[in-house]
């Protein structure tokens, strides 16, 4: 048997994955590192940890095979975190700064200012903010001593942490990413595929420590292992690598991974898209000649809801219990939590709401809380989901799911219900982590489009059992709930 390697580098763990040559998941390695917060709103990881940790489970995972059954090597990795790092040395010249880390927001301020919002969106298709990976270049070369002179001496390099990973398993040769990757730091541009000139030159972010960007599945080098050379053939952001993983290959394909938050992915084909309601654009995987654009929108509290009628509330003591309480009590009759925690997102944008229950009746428990809780992700899904199929005229599909909270059946149906649409639980729901290995699978021609879409084995699928009339009632009484939020605490 001959096997495909996924290294998964996540924000809180590296993780190496065995896939086998008929897409079989035969091992899974993990290790977590060191968070690191200096400061309020700083979050830094070690970028020696994070090569370490990554390259000690790919150890552990092939202890048993030999190495020359491995065929490639596929990366999937957390998205806009900042690596810069001497060129001749390999040292890293800071922490890499990771995408929560709000130290930029000052810049980012600065930038809307000088009113570069609009060029920022139509070209690199995000809104400014310091999530991506942009200001916090601006930030090392302005802020750690030497790094302004080394970059005159040009020998500095910056990289997503794929880049970083591959830099250094290629033995310092090799300085590449992906468009995925590229998509997320804000100076790429994703309408003409370069390094955009205006965004680099006002950040005065120099061009030659930026990597060169290549198609998600493609030659990314060789990782020289104990002797071995075992070539590097995919890589890709984990959100978009989820988003293959599930093979949502066609135009209005969408996955949901429903997590602490929601992340949705909706593939728009080969077509550029701007939202009009606040998604950001974003390039998809590519294995061809051209690229695939993404519309991407997430919900910040989701799984994390869960956690509040846990950890707050105490009427659970596992996640996991929700599903039978919901399925124990009779429907909900216009009761509805909104979990506006931290204000609300797409495509409301208000950061001044906060949570609340709607609804109460002399009768009401905590079940129909916990309910109603839980039904509030499939709300917030269908919320974005809509402003998807307005934004980009894609009817959607079928809704393709994954993250912790999938395994939860009275969310799926519900969801169902709520979308009008067949939602799909993968058997295998390690999609992110999949997907990276499809990447490297079809480079290294071992798998072709088909074989993968054939791999893909549904555990459940959910189907609509509501009419139309019962829908509409449900979704209209849920926006009337998020509208009596709006604006709760003072500006
Ligand atoms: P993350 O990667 O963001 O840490 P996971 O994909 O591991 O998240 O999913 C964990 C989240 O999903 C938690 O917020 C948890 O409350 C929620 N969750 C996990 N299992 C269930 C379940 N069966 N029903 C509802 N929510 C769940």
């Amino acid at each position: 048997m001959k096997y495909i390697i996924a290294l998964d580098q996540g924000t809180t763990s590296s993780r190496a994955l065995l896939i086998n040559e008929v897409g079989k998941l035969i091992d899974v390695k993990q290790k977590e590192f060191k968070q690191i917060f200096p400061k309020q709103g700083w979050v830094e990881h070690d970028p020696i940890e994070i090569l370490n940790t990554q390259l000690e489970v790919f150890e552990e995972l092939i202890s048993t095979i030999s190495l020359s059954d491995i065929i490639s090597i596929g990366i999937t990795n957390q998205r806009e975190t900042t690596v810069i790092w001497d060129k001749e040395t390999g040292k890293p010249l800071y922490n890499a700064i990771v995408w929560q880390d709000k130290r930029t927001s000052g810049i980012c301020d600065q930038m809307k200012k000088d009113g570069l919002e609009s060029y920022t969106r139509e070209n690199t298709g995000l809104v400014i903010d310091s999530y991506f990976s942009a200001t916090k270049i601006k930030w090392i070369i302005e802020n750690v001593e030497g790094v302004k002179t080394k970059i005159n001496e040009n020998k500095v390099l910056f990289g997503t942490i794929d880049t970083w990973l591959i830099y250094n398993m290629t033995s310092f040769k090799n300085h590449v990413t992906d468009y995925t990757n590229a998509s997320r730091t804000m100076i790429y541009n994703i309408k003409n595929l370069e390094w955009d000139d205006k965004l680099c030159d006002y950040l005065k972010i120099p061009k030659s420590i930026l990597p060169e960007v290549i198609n998600s599945s493609s030659d990314f080098g060789n990782f020289n292992y104990n002797g071995f050379e075992i070539p590097i053939h995919g890589v890709a952001g984990d959100q978009q690598a989820a988003l293959f993983g599930q093979s949502c290959f066609e135009d209005g394909m969408v996955k949901n991974t429903y997590g602490t938050g929601c992340f949705l992915l909706m593939n728009t084909g080969k077509n550029f898209k701007l939202s009009e309601n606040g998604l950001i654009t974003t390039l998809a995987c590519t294995f061809d000649d051209k690229v695939n654009y993404a519309l991407e929108g997430s919900v910040f509290i989701a799984g994390a809801a869960i956690q509040w009628l846990r950890d707050s509330l105490k009427v659970i003591g596992k996640a996991s219990e929700t599903e039978k309480i919901a399925q124990s009590i009779e429907k909900l009759h216009d009761i509805y939590v909104v979990p506006a925690f931290a204000g609300l997102g797409a495509p409301y944008w208000d950061m001044y709401s906060r949570g609340a229950i709607f609804g109460l009746t002399r009768d009401t428990g905590v079940d129909h809380i916990i309910k109603a809780t839980l039904e509030s992700l499939a709300y917030q899904t269908k919320d974005i989901i809509d402003v998807m199929e307005k934004d980009s005229g894609i009817k959607l599909k079928s809704l393709k799911v994954d993250g912790g909270a999938c395994m939860n059946n009275y969310l799926m149906q519900f969801q169902s219900d709520l979308l009008d649409c067949e939602v799909l639980r993968p058997e295998i729901i390690e999609t992110t982590a999949m997907g990276a290995g499809y990447l490297a699978g079809l480079q290294s021609n071992i798998w072709d489009k088909d074989q993968i879409i054939k791999n893909q084995k549904i555990d459940r699928s959910f189907n609509p059992t509501i009419n139309d009339s019962e829908r509409e009632k449900m979704y209209r009484g849920w926006k009337k709930a998020v509208n009596r939020t709006f604006n709760w605490i003072e500006k």
